[in-house]
């Protein structure tokens, strides 16, 4: 693989699953969209892209999910790919390959870790040089979680999700992740929150002050109590065993659990290592989930691990 013939330039990113810590829901609005206030956390359990100039443009995908992820342009990681060639006008078609760990249709946005992840690491093996601002745009383009997925740590977003703003944060946490089989689809859910709200006054969404102090102080305890997310009560509808996976958790010592997202993945809050150890032994033993995962956070957005390079 030495010779000039078979060099061939690569970029990997690395990027990172997200738990809404708070998800508030605001009324639903002309374009289908609802206005949010979530405060997002990213999780240490990473997806892996790797793009590589090829004769036309592909997706692969390896990993224990891998079944479940579409090889076609509807691929979130090949349409950011493609999206960043159009706006920069480079006429380089990747192969993109994702190595999928973070559960496929879970409420942890895997898909836009890999939208994300793509963007940077073809902006690298371009040498694109965007700067951060213009990467979100491009971001909030492809998906409202997207943006975040770039920046990582813990931040407040609003609009769809897609305008970021900082929070004032301290601590690391441990969670264990209850990852249940039959994905939520997220339109399903916001329509039945959206039932189950009907007729009722539906406050401007904004960040609790619960919350905001909860991460001021890095407490763990004051974190749990003030986990909160407006689509929980729809996702329980709609898939009730959830509400056995929560009372598990809870009743196992957790300091708060939560619906991720539009689920199914519930997440808990632990204190210790060793308290999410203990947690994921017991929930693994009940069966209530089909996968029981553990994760700290917050973690670094997508992030440059290889390339642009040669092989
Ligand atoms: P959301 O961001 O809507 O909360 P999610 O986190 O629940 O989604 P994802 O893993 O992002 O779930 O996948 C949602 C759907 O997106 C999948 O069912 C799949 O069909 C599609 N999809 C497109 N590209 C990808 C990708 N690269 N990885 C995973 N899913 C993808």
């Amino acid at each position: 693989m030495s010779s000039a013939a078979t060099a061939r330039r690569s970029a990997t990113v690395r990027a990172p699953a997200k738990v809404n810590l708070e998800l508030k829901v605001g009324p639903r609005r002309p374009d289908g969209f609802h206005d949010l206030a979530t405060v997002y956390m990213a999780l240490g359990l990473h997806d892996e892209v790797t793009v590589i100039p090829a004769d036309e443009w592909s997706v692969s995908v390896t990993g224990p999910y891998a079944a479940r992820v579409p090889t076609d342009e509807s691929n979130l990681a090949l349409r950011a790919a493609r999206l960043l060639a159009t706006v920069t006008s480079v006429d380089e078609p990747v192969a993109v390959h994702i190595h999928k760990e973070i559960p496929v249709a879970g409420g942890m946005a895997g898909g836009s870790a890999d939208a994300a992840a793509a963007l940077l690491a073809c902006d690298h093996l371009w040498s694109v040089g965007m700067s951060r601002d213009e990467l979100l745009e491009i971001a909030a383009e492809l998906g409202s979680d997207v943006p975040f997925l770039l920046a990582g740590g813990i931040a407040v977003g609003s609009g769809r999700g897609e305008k970021l703003a900082p929070v004032l944060a301290r601590g690391s946490y441990h969670w264990v992740l209850a990852v249940s089989d039959g994905g939520l689809s997220t339109p399903e859910v916001y329509a039945e929150c959206d039932r189950l709200r009907s007729g009722q006054e539906t406050p401007t969404p904004e960040p609790s002050p619960e919350m905001l102090a909860a991460l001021r102080s890095g407490d763990a305890d004051a974190l749990g109590a003030a986990l909160s997310n407006d689509l929980s009560d729809a996702a329980l509808s709609l898939k009730p065993e959830l509400g056995e996976v929560l009372a598990s958790g809870l009743e196992f010592g957790a300091k708060g659990g939560i619906v991720s997202g539009s689920g199914p993945t519930v997440a808990f809050l632990t204190d210790s290592s060793e308290a999410a150890l203990d947690l994921c032994v017991s929930l693994t033993a009940t069966g209530v989930a089909r996968e029981v995962k553990r994760a700290k956070g917050p973690v670094h957005g997508a992030q440059v691990v290889a390339g642009p390079s040669r092989t």
